[in-house]
């Protein structure tokens, strides 16, 4: 990767998400045109719905489980995130930001740092931006937490994660993190963003690597969960105190 190449496509991305803060609000599912305190039209956001509004629902969302997401990875917003990461749509980040930052705050989420799961470097250029990030910035902003966006740094690169199955998922990013700025997590309590949680193996790796830095406690948020990822977080409690 090029540093020339990581400014130009940051640039476009850039370029791309300041047109469309000019155009009217539009659905994160669809693009239809929908009010401004709105992230979906009415038919995306039936398939879209929180946690808190599933009665009986096993919810991701306490803080207590380590885990808090908005709601479960399908419908208008999994095709939300989609669009996110993959159509050049970092403007995305602001309506699902918004829903991280619901989430967090009717989970009673405490934070006094957040840091995003890093982007591989070659990902970084190609996308133009991290979507982790993106989020973790409003996160930051909504809980009144410090943002710190270069915490976690990848050591090594790995195998894109959604071509292995579980097991191997977990040995493909073990050791894959380290804190780059110790002092910016010690004793603090941490927040770790991503988009999705699927098996919780990249959460899981970033987490050991916070709290190998000295941090508090880590939880994570992010904005949906495959239910049988959240299923494998919950069995093994992620906001442990270092001992
Ligand atoms: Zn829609």
């Amino acid at each position: 990767m090029s540093p020339s190449r990581v400014v130009v496509a940051a640039v476009r991305a850039l370029a791309a998400a300041a047109g469309r803060a000019l155009s009217p609000p539009s659905c994160a599912g669809c693009d239809e045109p929908i009010a401004d305190d709105a992230v979906f039209c009415a038919d995306c956001a039936r398939t879209a719905l929180p946690y808190t509004e599933r009665p009986g629902a096993i919810g991701v969302r306490a803080a207590d489980a380590g885990l808090v997401a908005f709601a479960p990875f399908a419908g208008a917003l999994a095709e939300g995130i989609r669009r996110f990461k993959y159509s050049d749509r970092p403007d995305l980040a602001r309506p699902l930001g918004r829903l991280l930052l619901c989430a967090a705050r009717d989970a009673g989420v405490r934070a006094d740092v957040v840091v995003p799961v890093p982007l591989h470097p070659r990902r970084l250029a190609e996308r133009g931006y991290n979507q982790a990030a993106l989020l973790a910035a409003h996160v930051a902003d909504g809980l009144a937490a410090s943002f710190a966006p270069r915490a976690l740094r990848r050591v090594r690169s790995t195998a894109q994660q959604a071509q292995l199955s579980r097991d191997l998922r977990l040995l493909n990013v073990a050791g894959a993190f380290r804190a780059r700025a110790p002092e910016r997590v010690e004793r603090r309590r941490v927040a770790l963003i991503d988009d999705v949680a699927t098996t919780g193996a990249t959460l899981a790796a970033c987490r050991d690597a916070l709290l190998g830095a000295g941090a508090a406690s880590v939880t994570y948020l992010v904005v949906a969960a495959a239910e049988s990822g959240a299923d494998e977080l919950r069995s093994s409690p992620p906001s442990a105190r270092r001992t």
